[in-house]
């Protein structure tokens, strides 16, 4: 079970990460596409950081929350991403936790909510070098840890080291989605961007989860 207090620590985490690595991921979106992704998850990652002092003092809920980085996302970020990953967060705080703690049932329920919603908007499946080849891999992880028994921590790292093989994998095919797709065979090779986000906000969360593994368990 987890809080609010893992929640607003784990998007402070996520947003610091990406903002470490805006250069890096601008360096791979400019190898398959225009080159701004890391300057889109950046400019996102600083509103959330700004936003999260109130939102801690705010009576809001965890999906709440959640609603509220994905309208954020939406309305306040260019690119494919914005949309895309606003969905995500829209759509992961949809799931029913109208209370201040989750279980590790609901944290696997608003991984798969949020990539089915991803899927949907994008109008897109796995296999087409974006981040759904990341998204759909860790939420299957994600969900046998959980049948496993697993607890809160575990089931982030099968989630992360399931994002990273994504990632990898990201690499040997060629892409039919997004930007990447208008350069064809030519994108065979290069890890997808929007993969390497997501790949680092589960780094992130399993981070803050083994910093906090008293609680969380
Ligand atoms: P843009 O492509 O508009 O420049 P970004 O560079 O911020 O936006 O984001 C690119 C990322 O968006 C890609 O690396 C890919 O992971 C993701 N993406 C693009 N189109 C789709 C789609 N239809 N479905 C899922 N993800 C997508
Ligand atoms: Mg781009």
């Amino acid at each position: 079970m987890f809080g609010k207090e893992y929640m607003l620590e784990s998007l402070a985490a996520i947003s610091k990460d990406i903002i470490e690595h805006e250069e890096y991921l601008n360096h791979l979106d400019n190898v398959i596409g225009d080159g701004d992704h890391g300057t889109n998850m950046a400019r996102f990652a600083r509103i959330i950081l700004q936003d999260l002092p109130d939102l801690a003092e705010s009576e809001e809920h965890l999906g709440e929350v959640l609603r509220h980085v994905g309208m954020r996302c939406i309305t306040e970020i260019g690119g494919s991403a914005g949309p895309l990953f606003g969905k995500f967060y829209l759509q992961a705080g949809m799931i029913e936790i109208d209370n201040l703690d989750m279980e590790e049932a609901n944290l696997v329920a608003a991984f798969e909510e949020g990539t089915m919603g991803v899927a949907n908007i994008g109008k897109s499946s796995e296999g087409e070098k974006t981040m759904l080849d990341a998204l759909f891999p860790a939420v299957r992880a994600m969900q046998q840890a959980l049948e496993e028994g697993k607890g809160f921590t575990e089931i982030l790292q099968a989630g992360a080291e399931a994002a990273e093989e994504g990632v990898e994998y990201t690499k040997t095919i060629q892409a039919s989605k997004g930007r990447a797709a208008y350069i064809g065979v030519r994108s065979i090779g290069h890890q997808d961007p929007g993969a390497t986000t997501v790949w680092l906000m589960l780094q992130s969360m399993y981070r803050v989860a083994v910093a906090r593994r008293a609680e969380c368990e």
